[in-house]
This record gives structure tokens, sequence and C-alpha cells, in this order.
């Protein structure tokens, strides 16, 4: 149980495609890593596990406090080995990362999707996730692939925004 240090773009770490996570103890120790490191960050509603610096596919995902997520969520998500089997729509979004914390970006993702995965006990689960939400764990599973919003805009000139301190 720990908070751990997000990295910061451009550590190479973040651009890092992640193998499989084996369900077990020491998968359970980067869940709840993830798990503080979110929390503890307050407005964060997603982390994935190469922002802690561990190599391997594991993401939480809980926008429920959140004011975009609150009335359409699933709570608190752990999520290893996610696999997006459907997408629909499209919809963009003002998205931020802890990973790029001067900015925010507008980009273009699925508006619903259908993503399976296992939870913190193996189990396998397929879940169907809508706005805010499938938002953040399309974003989460983005980094899993070394993928940052930044990879996502349509233009680096129109599409980015300094954030305001
Ligand atoms: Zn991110």
């Amino acid at each position: 149980m720990a908070v751990r240090e997000i990295l910061i773009y451009p550590d190479p770490m973040l651009k890092t495609v992640c193998p499989p996570a084996e369900p077990g103890p020491d998968t359970d120790v980067v869940v709840q890593d993830l798990i503080d490191t979110m929390v503890a960050a307050g407005h964060s509603v997603g982390v994935a596990a190469p922002q802690i610096g561990v190599p391997t596919r594991v993401v939480v995902v809980d926008v429920s406090r959140s004011k975009l997520g609150k009335d359409n969520n699933h709570g608190l998500l752990t999520m290893i080995n996610p696999e997006i089997l459907q997408r629909e729509g499209n919809k963009v979004m003002r998205e931020g990362c802890m990973s790029v914390p001067e900015y925010t970006g507008n980009v273009t993702r699925a508006e619903s999707i259908v993503v399976q995965f296992l939870d913190r006990d193996g189990r396998e689960r397929v879940i169907n996730a809508g706005g805010f939400e499938a938002v953040a764990i399309q974003h989460e599973i983005d980094h899993l692939d070394g993928l940052l919003f930044l990879d996502r805009v349509t233009s680096l000139k129109t599409d980015i925004f300094r954030r305001k301190r």
C-alpha cells in the first residue's frame, strides 16, 4: 500500500507497450498502489501501471466522484489485461492526464464501449461503459500501449491547451 510518484512526459516508460499481467500477489500490490495513488491525487479518475513505473497491463478507473461521471458509472474498476471488444459512436472531450500536468487536449473517442478484463480476484468481467467512464477507460488502456492523449489529438496547434495556474 503506497502512494507512488507519477512519471511525467517524456519519461520513456510512458511510451512502453506493456505485456499482460499475471493475476496474483504481485499484481495485487500494483492494483493497491494504483488505487492509493489515484485517491491521493484527489481529482484523478484513473491511473495506469506504467504511470507509476510498472510496465504491466493494469489500470484503475473511478469516475463516480467526478461531475461528469457521477450519474453513469461502475464505481471503482480494477482492470487487469483490459481489452475493448466493441466501440460505438464518437465523442470529443477535453482530457487531462497526471503524466502531462501542464496541458489538456481535445480528443475524439468512442462514445460507448464493451470492455473485457479480469477483476482484482482474477474473475473475467465484461461491462458496457458509456459517457465519461468510457472515455476514462479508453484513456487508461491507451497508457498500456504507450499512448498519451497527446498522440490522439488531431492537431498539436489547435487541440492542445496550456493549463491555467
Ligand atoms: Zn493519463
